[in-house]
This record gives C-alpha cells, structure tokens and sequence, in this order.
C-alpha cells in the first residue's frame, strides 16, 4: 500500500463520441491510454480531422513515461502522430495495431523515429509505478487488447473496445479468464467500454454475417461489390472465404483496404485463399459472375473508391445493370446524406444495393451489449467503476447495469465526461479537480494545419451568410484614400433593393474613414476593425444578416 494517490483523468472519449484518450498519474510518472481522433461533423465546415486538446499533458510533460494502445481503430490511434509530434515516449501496442500506427506515421515527418514497441497478449511491460498486462479481447478489428495495470494502490483494468464474441472468426478467443484471475485477487477500478450499453441482450458474433454473404452471392448475377470498414479484418475474410466458396475472384480496391489487408496478411491475421485475388487493372478483362470486388467508402466519402465508382469515375472499377452492391457496415450519424446520395447514384445505373439492419445481418457491431458488459462487470468485480468510451446516456445506463454489483464489493460509480478527474488513495475514491480538454481542428491531414475556433466560425459565417469585403484604397505616402470605397459580396443576396444597399454601405465606409484621425488612418489593424464594426452595425439593421466582413485596405 502507499499513501500516494492514484489520478485517473480522461481526455476525450467520455461523454463524446471517438477521440479516446486518457492518462493515469501516480507518483509523479503518467501512463497515456490510446490517443484517437474523432471524425468531425457537418457543424465543422471544412475541417478534416479533429483531435484531442493535449493542454494536460504538455503541462506535465516531463512526467509522460508511455503511450499504450488498445487497438488500431482511429478513434484510438489516429491522434497518435500528432501526439508525437509533441512528445517522445515509447509507444506500446500489438504487431497489427502499431502496424497501422506506422502507416499514419508515414505521412508525417517527426524528424526522429518513434520507438514503437510490440507487446503480444499476456505480456506484462514495467513502466514506472505502472505494472501494465495486456489480455487479448474480441472486437470488430484484430489484435485488440484490455490492459491490467497494477498500481501500488492495486489492478485498475482499462476493456479498450470489447464485445464478448464467442466464436470469433479468427479462433482467438476473448481471454476472460485472466480477466476473471484479476477479478478474484480484486480490482481497485473498472474502466468499461459503453458504446452499446443502450442495447439489450447480446451482440452477435462476427460469424454471423456468413448466411447472409452465402445468400447474397447464391443470388447475384453479376458482379458483387463488398464494402466494409478497411480495417474489419474479419469480414474481409468472411467475404474471401465466400468467394472462394462460390468460384469468384477478387479484387481488393481502395487504397485503405489494400494497406489493412497487406499488414494482416504480413503478420499471419489474414488467410486469403490461394489465386483468388486479382489486380485491379484485371476487373475489367475478369467475365461479372466471376468477379467480387472488396472495396473502401462505406460512409460515402466523396473521394472514396465506391463513391467513384457510383458516378462511374472510376479507373478500374463500374457498376452495370445486374450487379449487386453490399454495404456492409453502419451508417456512421452524420454521414446519412453522402451514403444515401452514394447509393442513390449507385441505384440509378441499375445496380442492386444491399444496406441496413436485416437477419441474417449483413453487419453486426463490434461493441458488447448489456449482457455482455454485465458478465465483464461481473468477472471483473471493482471496488470502483468507471464507464467510458461513450455519450453521456450511454455512460449513465452503463453505471446502472452495475448497480447489482453493490452487494459483492462495488463502492461507486462515478459518471465522468472529458475533463473530469478521479482521484483515489488508502482511503477511497473521490471526484478530483477538472483540467483542459477541448478539440483540435485540423484540415488536410497535416499536424501542422490547426485551425482555430476562429476559423471554424468564420467558416461558418461564409456557408451561411456569405462574404463581404470592402475594399478601401489608401494613399502610402500621404494617407489620403484615394477612391470611393468598393464593396464585393459573396454569396450575399441583397435582393431587390441592391445597388441602394450597396450605396448605403459604400458611405458608411466613407464616413468611418473620414471620422478615423490621421493617426488611425496610419494603423491599418485599427482601421480595419472600425470598418469592419460599423459595417457590421449597417448591414445587421439593413438586413438581419451576419455575413463575414473582411476588410480590404489597398496600398497605392
Ligand atoms: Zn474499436
Ligand atoms: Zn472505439
């Protein structure tokens, strides 16, 4: 025992959807779990990725001992290079997670090489006060893991993303009984997976998907087109397994899926049948009953390889009247419009599209259920209980499917989002002091392209109300402006009334810089500002609209 404490503190991921990160601190030395990204949404115009506001740990930098890796989903791995960007420690995680790890690193110079270091299930890494055991768990990718790590307070186990598949396509089992070993000496505190904790029963296993594939390839005519995950290992072999199964050759498109499957054939995760892939330059030559093809873009992403192929602008691959197209996948919220517009497009050449809930399932979910998350609770039996990796309704319905467990040990249930810390020591468990978290904008991929909240409101401005820019031209050297003010509009309507409108603000430009004193008219920063505030003040009476107003200021 110790009389230190023992501080859990997530940055991302609770009461949010991906972005999972979190850190444990104890004496003096933290431990960083997965550093993820979330995809953004509709309301973030433009940005390409966002990722986890890494304040904390800059902060306490020089306590930063490793970075540990459940698995190599992007909401847990794909923040990672903008994590080392800004801190050198090792990186922890299976062959295939820090495979995928090693791709996204590709694109970045560090300007160092990262130490990445392999761990297989069982394995047990010393990192400082930090006793971590990584137990083999089953999941929607290969390769994931739970993580045990022992503290001299005690065992805290952290599930990373689970469901408890009982036979799992690959034969590797989830290893409930070193989760259960750990359950039996006690365990301080439970972090949960709670992505599915709404749903009742069970998840099926990812061999359930079989039926369906044998039906949809025992009736299709011509050419089969699969899309699903690039990282669901499992399901590319399902559907290789099928192909074979029914005599047809594949073709694997999309530079994604290519890369994922490469790296699990490399390491032995992926069996692909003797001469059964093509190249993709052979799609066309290859007869339509003879052919399946796997392929990237389940969430209609414009430049996916199936979006492509759905306006028929792809180089290798089309769709004619009689194939048939299987999303195998869901349908990420937010994504609804690019998919259905996809599938739309997909349709109209003639196409038959499979996608959506159906039994047999053409997709099942990589997260446990309730029972399943029960029977974790219930092997595991902490003395405290964290739900993570979920929205807040998700997180709440977790904690009360552990309610039962107050009769066999469980103190608390604390419901943390983001920012809010645990701390926890001889004496118990209590809510700690909350620290900076937040979302990070980056566009075209670049670790280096943030984009400030600034940008994503003017961003949001312009889709919505337009641009204005007026356009003052002032003299170097005397200070003098030179011409009447000039106003250009974007995506602004002034209907009718127009070239009134445009007059008016025209002279309210002409009045602000007549008003401004020589000195003012020198600084251009504080011209710029008072255009821009009286402008505003004009246009808001004139026509209730908040466009973007960018003041121009010409040098002649
Ligand atoms: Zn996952
Ligand atoms: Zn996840």
């Amino acid at each position: 025992m110790s009389d230190q404490k023992l501080q859990v503190i997530p940055l991302g991921g609770l009461g949010e959807f991906g972005m999972n990160i979190l850190a444990l601190e104890y004496g003096g030395e933290i431990l960083v779990i997965d550093s993820g990204m979330m995809f953004p949404d509709d309301e973030l115009l433009g940005v390409d990725l966002v990722m986890p506001d890494l304040t904390f740990l800059k902060e306490n930098r020089q306590k930063l001992r490793a970075l540990v890796l459940t698995h190599g989903h992007e909401d847990h791995i794909g923040a990672v290079p903008y994590f080392l960007s800004e801190f050198d420690v090792p990186v922890y995680g299976t062959a295939f997670t820090l495979a995928l790890v090693e791709r996204r690193l590709e694109e970045h110079d560090l300007g160092r090489r990262p130490e990445l270091r392999t761990v297989k299930p069982r394995q047990v890494v010393e990192l400082g006060p930090f006793r971590v055991e990584f137990i083999h768990v089953t999941h929607s990718i290969v390769s994931a893991v739970a993580l045990a790590v022992t503290t001299p307070l005690g065992a805290v186990i952290h599930t990373g993303d689970f469901k408890v598949d009982p036979t799992p396509t690959d034969n590797e089992l989830f290893d409930l009984h070193t989760l259960a070993d750990y359950g039996k000496r006690g365990v301080l505190l439970l972090l949960s997976d709670s992505t599915n904790a709404d749903r009742p029963g069970y998840t099926e296993s990812e061999r359930a998907v079989r039926p369906r594939f044998e039906e949809i390839f025992s009736r299709a005519e011509g050419r089969i087109l699969v899309s699903c995950f690039s990282s669901s290992i499992h399901r590319i072999e399902e559907v290789l397994e099928v192909a074979r199964e029914f005599r047809r050759k594949v073709a694997i498109i999309g530079r994604s899926m290519i890369t994922a499957t490469e790296i699990a054939h490399g390491l032995g995760l992926l069996e692909i049948p003797d001469q059964i892939l093509i190249r993709p330059q052979d799609v066309a030559g290859t007869p339509a009953k003879e052919l399946a093809v796997l392929i990237s873009g389940t969430q209609g992403e414009p430049m996916s390889s199936l979006s492509r192929v759905s306006v028929d602008s792809h180089r290798h691959v089309t769709v004619e009247r009689g194939d048939l197209v299987a999303l195998s996948s869901r349908i990420i919220p937010g994504n609804e419009k690019g998919i259905f517009r996809m599938l739309d497009h997909l349709e109209r050449r003639g196409a038959d599209v499979v996608y959506g809930p159906m039994n047999p399932p053409l997709h099942v979910s990589g997260h446990g259920s309730m029972e399943e998350l029960r029977l974790v609770l219930n092997l595991v039996r902490p003395r405290y209980f964290i739900p993570i990796h979920g929205e807040y309704r998700q997180l709440a319905k977790h904690a009360r499917l552990a309610e039962h467990l107050r009769h066999v040990g469980l103190k608390q249930t604390f419901v943390l989002e983001s920012g809010e810390t645990l701390e926890l020591d001889r004496e118990g468990a209590r809510k700690g002091g909350r620290v900076t978290v937040g979302r990070v904008f980056i566009d075209s991929g670049s670790v280096d392209d943030v984009v400030g909240e600034m940008v994503i409101r003017d961003r949001r401005h312009l889709s919505e109300d337009g641009i204005v820019l007026p356009v003052i031209a002032i003299n170097r050297h005397t200070g003098r402006v030179e011409q009447v003010p000039e106003i250009v509009s974007r995506g602004f309507s002034v209907g009718e009334d127009g070239a009134e409108f445009l007059q008016g603000a025209r002279q309210v430009v002409a009045q602000t810089l007549e008003s401004s004193s020589p000195e003012e008219k020198t600084d251009w920063g504080v011209m710029k500002e008072r255009v821009r505030s009286d402008l505003k003040r004009y246009i808001t009476k004139q026509t209730s609209r908040r466009p973007l107003i960018v003041p121009v200021i010409l040098e002649v």
